[in-house]
């Protein structure tokens, strides 16, 4: 679908009006294909402190085939271009260190270019053994999306916190944040965990070998997680209710995958899905909690049944099918990834959408108190949270609204159902084993809500 705004933005006469009206001024953002290379341009790197990781930053790009440039020089004002910035700011102790945060990224922010790229990289906060040590490392959260909301031209912000014994899982997210598979994330933090991270990436198929399942893959987000999954090399097991078997079975098709028709609020769902792993793939590696409703009404007028049906299937089939493979010896197999897609207005409510928000946020609820569990497998569990995605569902709404609803974010644009895609596809392979318990949110830096 083209974002006839965002075109026109970047006509000649667009270009003129935009900037004369101060109106929106989206461009088109830089998203992943395979042998795309990391970054199109140079990395300036630094730290705040006594960072600890930056030597490890800096092998990360220089594996990947990027420039690395040392911090702002005297004439770094005027220095070419660079594709992205990394501050490591794990020296950051008082709130005082943080001018240093201050002093790299001005001059370094100066010289991005469009689509850049800023990653900073933190110590936890909640680890923190005194107030201040606290503030100075939440203070790095607040400066990082405020940052991010000053970006223009589809550069984004994101913060990753690192624990201390957390190191080896820094290169995914590093990797993800810096590329064009996270190109509609925007101002988010997540915190990495240890774990037992693999040395190699996997390359251009991280999930070789791999068996995933996606619910609700018929279309929309979903035909999409499954394409994504099955370009990286996992076998997709595309799951659908039987009315959706036509379009199901062409997406399974498309990508040489398993079209399985199971509505999965069936009494006997889980036990299918179980059922069908097992016999026919030895167990499952990544598992897609994609299929979701809406039945909007204010809450004064929602019947019972819309309530219920949302949260049958945007929450109590989540849980009663994780619940299913974690319970079935081999069904889930050691390393698995379990990715449930929540939503925007399960973090920030939405008017008409008690049910789906509840069910949205109880989501959030799983992913966090499995996470300790999934731990102890080697495995993980994350929610993605997408905001305002260009579908057909969207591109049915009126103008204004639809026009509202995708410019109020920090990149101008609506984000694509590849963009949740791929930060799923991401968060399933095995360099994201460090990633756990979080709730990543695909939105553009929604402006809505909290
Ligand atoms: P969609 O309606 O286009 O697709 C949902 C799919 O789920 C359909 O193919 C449907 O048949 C399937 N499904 C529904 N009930 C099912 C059941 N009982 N058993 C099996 N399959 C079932 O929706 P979408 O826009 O692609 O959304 C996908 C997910 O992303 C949903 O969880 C949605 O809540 C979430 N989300 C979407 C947006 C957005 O902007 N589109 C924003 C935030 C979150």
């Amino acid at each position: 679908m083209s974002d006839w705004y965002r075109d026109f933005a970047n006509s000649g006469i667009g270009s003129t009006i935009t900037k004369q009206f101060g109106l929106p001024r989206p461009v088109r953002l830089r998203r992943y294909t395979p042998g795309q290379p990391l970054l199109d341009g140079p990395a300036l790197v630094g730290s705040a402190g006594d960072g600890r990781l930056r030597a490890e930053v800096e092998s990360v790009l220089k594996e990947d085939g990027v420039t690395v440039l040392s911090p702002v020089t005297a004439d770094g004002e005027r220095g070419t271009k660079v594709a992205a910035v990394v501050l490591d700011a794990t020296g950051v102790t008082t709130p005082a260190d943080l001018a240093a945060a201050h002093d790299f990224l001005a001059p370094a922010v100066k010289r991005l270019g469009t689509n850049g790229r800023v990653v900073v990289l933190g110590e936890v906060p909640g680890e923190a053994p005194s107030p201040a040590l606290a503030a100075a490392r939440q203070a790095l959260d607040g400066l990082v999306r405020s940052l991010a909301k000053e970006l223009r031209a589809g550069a984004t912000a994101n913060l990753v916190y690192v624990p201390s014994g957390a190191e080896a899982s820094v290169p995914g997210p590093l990797r993800f944040f810096l590329s064009g598979r996270s190109a509609y994330v925007d101002g988010q933090t997540v915190t990495l965990s240890a774990a037992d991270v693999p040395s190699a990436d996997g390359g251009a198929t991280p999930l070789a070998g791999k068996v995933a399942v996606v619910t609700g893959a018929a279309r929309g987000i979903g035909a999409s997680i499954a394409e994504v999954l099955g370009r990286d090399g996992a076998h997709v097991v595309a799951v659908d209710v039987p009315a959706a078997g036509q379009a199901l079975a062409e997406v399974a098709n498309r990508i040489g995958g398993t079209a399985l028709q199971l509505d999965i609020t069936a009494p006997d769902a889980a036990a299918r899905l179980v059922e069908h792993v097992v016999e026919r793939h030895g167990g499952v590696d990544v598992v897609v909690h994609n299929a979701g409703i809406t039945r909007d009404k204010l809450l004064v007028n929602m019947d019972a049944a819309r309530w219920n049906s949302v949260l049958a299937v945007n929450l109590q089939a989540q849980l009663d099918m994780t619940q299913a493979l974690l319970d079935a010896p081999g069904a889930l197999k050691d390393g698995a990834r379990v990715v449930a897609v929540s939503s925007q207005s399960g973090i920030a409510g939405n008017r008409g959408q008690t049910n789906y928000s509840a069910s949205k946020a109880g989501v959030i609820g799983m992913v966090r108190s499995w996470a300790a569990k999934f731990a102890s497998r080697g495995a993980t569990i994350n929610a993605v949270a997408p905001g305002f995605i260009v579908t057909e569902m969207t591109a049915k709404m009126p103008f204004g609204t639809r026009e509202v609803g995708a410019r109020l974010n920090s990149l101008q644009q609506g984000g694509l159902p590849v963009d949740v895609a791929e930060a799923i596809a991401w968060l399933a392979q095995p360099a994201s084993a460090g990633v756990n318990g979080q709730v990543l949110r695909v939105c553009g830096q929604n402006l809505l809500g909290a």
